[in-house]
């Protein structure tokens, strides 16, 4: 039988009237991993590549973050510059003609640099930078108008429109509604809609918004449909224009919530509904399955106020709970850190201690001897695969009633 992917939980789940954030540990911890950050972070040209994902402008993103935070303010100055370090490399990177094919991904290429650089000039009150870095953001929408201009699926989150999106809900946390013209926002979530609809009838999806990238329905968060459904949920303008755009999203996200599994998890692709995987191969991970997909059920129950939706939230936090103790690592797309984040999520939804006290578990389990046994991801320091998520988790414990998994909030 094939080892499973996740450390049993032994954990107590048992919760006392209430519960008490060791805040100086936490702190602490957050701080050691910064500082082995800084220590071991290069910052050569390949450091760059996979933007803020992997890349250096998520490691200046986590300094940018920690700068803002409450609980971070005697460093504040610090942080800024340590941010700004990194990010001069990245946006060289972003701005190098080699890279124009990849300059329109969020997460994964320029524009999430260049959106990050906006809000961290505007900081270091460097007006005529911040405004230059939130053109280069706001030019770049007009690429991604095309129903399929990557050529293998344009919608998903990592390279696709839903990411460019999630960019201008970051923007819009800094700036305020009016930093991206709502038109180009429109027609952007315009041509999902398109795409989705002419995707599932070519196709004859049961779904009536369905989408593929390299071929695969894929359903997670990362590269698949409930990242987008996410995404064109969070534009409520937009959905007060479209009533029939709102209408497809709802039917789909209907369709969506008959896929949860027994366990509460979801399946990655649509050529696993029906085939489920065996436990040794099911993926408890942000990017694929319930650890992402709980953002989308939590939107639709703030947007639409059925409790079937934060009843499939709940259940995603079980799923979280028995089998989130990954193997991968620390990191937010497929580790501990990334699975505690729901746990904040759905503290935030409920205001129940019980979540909040499992995310302290999760943070305690990080430092735990069996956590050494975890694998090293291959980017160890990186904000989605390594310790820089990890951090943002932390300093979020510390003030979880702001908490977000970073560029995906749903409050
Ligand atoms: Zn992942």
């Amino acid at each position: 039988m094939a080892a499973k992917r996740f450390f049993k939980n032994k954990l107590s789940d048992s919760v006392g009237a209430h519960v008490e954030i060791p805040k100086a540990d936490i702190k602490n911890l957050s701080l050691n991993y910064a500082q082995y950050i800084f220590s071991q972070q290069t910052v050569t040209a390949d450091d760059c590549d996979g933007g803020l994902y992997v890349g250096l402008s998520g490691i200046s993103y986590m300094c940018y973050y920690l700068s803002q935070h409450d609980q971070f303010t005697e460093k504040k100055q610090e942080l800024l510059e340590k941010s700004l370090y990194y990010m001069i490399y990245a946006l060289e990177d972003a701005n190098h003609p080699r890279n124009r094919h990849t300059q329109t991904a969020f997460l994964l290429g320029g524009c999430g640099s260049y959106a990050v650089a906006a809000a961290l000039m505007n900081a270091l009150g460097k007006e005529k930078e911040c405004q230059m870095h939130l053109q280069q953001y706001i030019s770049l929408a007009d690429r991604c108008m095309d129903l399929d201009y990557l050529g293998n699926g344009s919608d998903e989150l990592l390279v696709g429109r839903a990411g460019y999106l999630s960019g201008v809900l970051f923007l819009q946390k800094v700036f305020g509604p009016e930093v991206v013209p709502e038109q180009k926002i429109d027609a952007l979530c315009s041509a999902m809609i398109q795409s989705g609809v002419q995707y599932s009838r070519k196709y004859r999806s049961p779904c009536p918004l369905m989408y593929a990238y390299y071929k695969t329905e894929y359903l997670g968060a990362a590269h698949g449909l409930s990242g987008i459904l996410q995404m064109l949920l969070s534009f409520p303008s937009f959905l007060q224009k479209r009533p029939d755009a709102e209408q497809l999203i709802k039917e789909s996200v209907d369709y969506f919530l008959t896929l949860q599994l027994p366990s509460g998890n979801f399946p990655c692709a649509m050529d696993e509904v029906g085939n489920p995987r065996s436990e040794a191969h099911e993926l408890v991970h942000w990017c694929h399955g319930a650890p992402g997909v709980v953002y989308l059920m939590a939107k639709a129950y703030l947007r639409w106020r059925e409790e079937k939706y934060l009843r499939a939230c709940l259940c995603c936090g079980d799923v979280v709970w028995n089998k989130g103790l990954l193997k991968k690592g620390p990191g937010i797309c497929h580790g501990i850190a990334g699975n505690a984040y729901v746990f904040l999520l759905l503290y935030r939804l409920t205001d129940h201690h019980k979540h909040l006290h499992r995310a302290i578990q999760f943070a305690n389990f990080l430092t735990s001897d069996e956590f050494k046994r975890a694998r090293t991801p291959d980017r160890p320091l990186s904000l989605y695969e390594g310790l820089a998520g990890t951090v943002c988790f932390l300093a979020d414990l510390l003030q979880p009633e702001k908490a977000h998994f970073p560029f995906f909030d749903v409050f």
